[in-house]
C-alpha cells in the first residue's frame, strides 16, 4: 500500500500554518464537492482524501503524530477512516456552515431528495415532439413524525454506537470502522415507531405536471425537470428525472436519425417502374421506381427523419422495397407470362448462355484442381 500524504493533497508545504491549511482546504473541497462534480467518481474520492486530510493536519495532536510516523502513527487512534459520505459531509458543513447552497443529503432525511421515474411515448411523440401531462408521486415528510420516523418525532440516541454513527473493532494491532448498521451512521435510532407513516418518515404526495418532449428524442434519454421531485423536511426539493422509453412502431424503424421502412411492391409494377403512393411518418410521398426496381433497392428521401437533439440536423427516411411475388398463376396468366418470356427471346437465349458458359468454367476449375492435386 502507497502512504498517501496529506500536504499533498491539500498542495501545501509541511511548514503551513494552520490558516494555510484551512484555507487550502476551503478552495479544494469547493471544487472538488460532490454536488459540483455529479456523478464524477473520481472528484468524490478526491473530495474524501482532502476532507481525511483536513481533519488530521488541523489538529495539532494528530498533525504531530502524523509527521512523526505517518499514517500508521494515526491508526487506532481515530475514527478517521472509511467514514461514510454523509459523516464527511456533516463535517464539512460543521466546518463550513450551510451557506454554500448546496443540496447535500443530510442526515434527517430518511430518503433521496432526486427521484426518478420512466415515460413511454410514442414513435409519432419522439418524432414530432409534444407536450406531455404526468402525474406520479414523490415523497414528502410525514407531518406527524417531521419525517424522523419516530414517534412524536423522538429520537433516542442509538445504543449500538452511542450517537457516533460508527462502530469499532479490533483485529490485531489495527482497529477498523464501519458506518452502524443499526442507525446507518445517523446516531440516532426511533425506538418507537411513528403510527402514521409506520417509522419510514415520509408519505407519497400525487403531483401533475406538464412536461416538454423535444423533437427528436431518442429512448433512453433523461430529461431533468427542477424541483420537482421529493421534498425533505427541511423544505429543499431535488429534481424530477424522467426516463424516456420510445415505443416501437410496427412500420418504422429508427436507426441513429434515419427512419427505415419497407413498402411492399407487387413486381409487375416494378417491372414497369411506376410510381406509387406510400403513407410515411411524415405523410403520403410518391415513390417513383423506375424499369428494372430490384428487390432489397432502398429509395432516400433526404431530410425526412428525425431531428438530431444536439446538431438540430434532420436525418433521411430510406424506403426498402421488398418485391411480392405471386404464388399461384391462373392458366389465363400463365399464358400471358409465357408469351412474355417468348417476347424477350434473345434475352432469355442470352441468359441460357451465360448460365452455360459459368458451368463450363466450373467444369474447368474442377479439372484443373485434380491435375494440380
Ligand atoms: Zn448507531
Ligand atoms: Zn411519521
Amino acid at each position: 500500500m502507497v502512504d498517501i500524504d496529506y500536504y499533498e493533497i491539500l498542495e501545501v508545504n509541511r511548514n503551513a500554518t494552520l490558516e494555510e491549511i484551512k484555507k487550502a482546504y476551503r478552495k479544494l473541497a469547493l471544487k472538488y464537492h460532490p454536488d459540483r462534480n455529479p456523478g464524477d467518481k473520481e472528484a468524490e474520492e478526491r473530495f474524501k482524501l482532502i476532507n481525511e486530510a483536513y481533519q488530521i493536519l488541523s489538529d495539532k495532536e494528530k498533525r504531530a503524530m502524523y509527521d512523526r510516523y505517518g499514517k500508521s502513527g494515526l491508526e487506532g487512534s481515530s475514527g478517521f477512516e472509511q467514514r461514510s459520505y454523509e459523516d464527511i459531509m456533516d463535517f464539512f458543513e460543521s466546518v463550513f456552515g450551510e451557506s454554500f447552497g448546496f443540496s447535500s443529503r443530510r442526515r434527517d432525511e430518511k430518503y433521496p431528495l432526486d427521484l426518478t421515474i420512466d415515460l413511454e411515448i410514442s414513435f409519432n411523440e419522439a418524432l414530432f415532439g409534444t407536450q406531455k401531462e404526468i402525474t406520479y408521486h414523490y415523497k414528502a415528510p410525514c407531518q406527524a413524525c417531521q419525517g424522523t420516523g419516530a414517534k412524536d418525532g423522538k429520537l433516542s440516541t442509538c445504543p449500538e454506537c452511542h450517537g457516533r454513527g460508527q462502530i469499532y473493532f479490533r483485529q490485531a494491532f489495527m482497529t477498523f470502522s464501519q458506518t452502524c448498521p443499526k442507525c446507518n451512521g445517523r446516531g440516532e435510532v426511533a425506538l418507537e415507531k411513528c403510527p402514521e407513516c409506520k417509522g419510514k418518515g415520509f408519505k407519497l404526495e400525487e403531483e401533475t405536471i406538464t412536461i416538454n418532449i423535444p423533437e427528436g428524442i431518442e429512448s433512453q434519454t433523461r430529461l431533468r425537470v427542477q424541483a420537482k421531485g421529493n421534498l425533505s423536511p427541511s423544505g429543499l426539493r431535488g429534481d424530477l428525472y424522467i426516463n424516456i422509453h420510445v415505443k416501437e412502431d410496427e412500420h418504422f424503424v429508427r436507426y441513429n436519425d434515419d427512419i427505415y421502412m419497407e413498402v411492399p411492391i407487387f413486381f409487375t409494377k416494378a417491372l414497369l417502374g411506376e410510381s406509387i403512393k406510400i403513407p410515411t411518418p411524415r405523410g403520403e410521398r410518391e415513390l417513383k421506381l423506375k424499369v428494372g426496381t430490384k428487390d432489397g433497392e432502398k429509395f432516400l428521401f433526404k431530410g425526412e427523419g428525425f431531428r438530431n437533439l444536439h446538431t438540430g440536423r434532420r436525418g433521411d427516411l430510406i424506403v426498402q422495397v421488398k418485391l411480392i411475388f405471386p404464388t399461384k398463376l391462373t392458366a389465363q396468366q400463365r399464358e400471358l407470362i409465357e408469351k412474355l418470356q417468348e417476347s424477350f427471346g434473345m434475352e432469355t437465349q442470352k441468359e441460357e448462355k451465360k448460365i452455360s458458359s459459368l458451368f463450363e468454367k466450373v467444369k474447368n476449375w474442377l479439372k484443373k484442381e485434380k491435375k494440380g492435386g
